[in-house]
């Protein structure tokens, strides 16, 4: 487990190939509140090669958003908070572990992280978050790569092409448009478009997938996220960062849940001239950072500088332990001497 060697789609795929065995008992774990393309490519993954290997069990470590719970396969997931003496048992029992859409152990949460001393067999990440650091076998990692489900397409594409159809194409079309913003970000390649002309000419039915994601608001999520751009939203710096921040009171006045406020960053984002936003909401244990970028600033660095977080240089997170307004306070006076460009 310590030549742990970082490869891209076309030398990893051979050996994720050689690892997969009809015998093979797999498990596949996610980050904390999984996304679309968390629960996308695990699920991708399970429909496009469970019928290779023995079995194939999913594993999120805690609850998903309502938004993805349509997903064919969703309620076959184990809950690692729900049911941790069931994934536990998985952990003795799998003889491949695939790591999908995190780069630290600790971002599939406490469970998950103390139980992988005790996994003896063979470990792949398929990841595309910058400077992966869980030691594996097999890593294929690229942060060049727009999400987890473009890799997941390369895989079973190879492997098992046949399996590219209905809801494999559902669960990592799903994948790449939660994770690119519905292909606007600057992650995007022409590889991206290429697999989605593939997916369609295989049958997607991409509209569905768009409706099933985002026509799915409820009356509190409308009504939380009105709240915050009319009444919490702060813009500083000459125009130049914009802030939303909410407290755990305020999320529960609205009978929202934290799901509700998911996006929301984005909108704080879009406004004429920003350059950074921040979301900052608070939880029962901690704050919790989101952190975007329009062109120049890389606030994965500031997030793991400041509030021990990382992700992608336009999106990223962390948390921090002080409270809600001293985190905003803070988040300020960082951001004071720095120029945005
Ligand atoms: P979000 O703002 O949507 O929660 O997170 C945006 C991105 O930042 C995620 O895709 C993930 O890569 C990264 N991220 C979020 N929270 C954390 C964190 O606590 N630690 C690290 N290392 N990355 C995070
Ligand atoms: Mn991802």
């Amino acid at each position: 487990l310590n030549k742990t060697k970082f490869m891209h789609a076309p030398e990893a795929i051979p050996l994720i190939q050689q690892a997969l065995k009809p015998e093979s008992k797999v498990m596949v774990t996610t980050h904390l509140s999984p996304d679309g393309d968390a629960i996308g490519s695990s699920l991708g993954l399970l429909h496009g090669l469970q019928d290779k290997v023995q079995s194939m069990q999913c594993v999120i470590p805690n609850e998903a958003p309502d938004f993805l719970k349509w997903m064919d396969g969703f309620n076959s997931m184990l809950v690692a908070d729900e049911a941790p003496e069931k994934v536990a048992a998985l952990f003795q029992d799998a003889d491949i572990w695939v790591v999908l859409d995190y780069n630290a152990e600790h971002r599939a949460g406490k469970i998950i992280e103390e139980l992988a001393p005790r996994f003896k067999g063979t470990k792949i990440v398929i990841d595309h978050h910058l400077d992966p650091s869980i030691p594996c076998d097999i890593l294929l990692s690229d942060d060049g790569i727009c999400s987890t489900a473009q890799l997941v397409y390369e895989v079973v594409s190879a492997i098992n092409p046949a399996q590219l159809q209905g809801a494999t194409l559902e669960c990592l079309y799903t994948g790449l448009i939660t994770d690119t913003g519905s292909f606007r970000f600057s992650s995007v390649d022409t590889r991206t478009h290429g697999i989605v002309s593939e997916m369609i000419e295989k049958g997607l039915k991409h509209w569905e997938v768009h409706q099933k994601i985002y026509d799915q608001n409820t009356l509190s999520r409308l009504q939380i996220i009105g709240y915050c751009l009319s009444e919490k939203m702060q813009v500083f710096k000459d125009g130049k960062v914009a802030l939303i921040a909410i407290s755990q009171e305020e999320v529960k006045r609205f009978g929202a849940s934290k799901g509700d406020t998911e996006g929301l960053v984005n909108w704080a984002l879009s406004i004429q001239g920003v350059e950074v936003a921040a979301f900052v909401r608070e939880a029962e244990d901690m704050v919790k950072i989101s952190f975007r970028s329009k062109k120049y600033y890389p606030v994965n660095e500031f997030s793991n500088a400041h509030f021990n977080g990382g992700g992608h240089k336009h999106a990223a997170g962390g948390r921090s332990n002080i409270g809600l307004q001293e985190t905003v306070d803070r988040i300020k006076e960082l951001f004071e001497p720095i120029e945005f460009q």
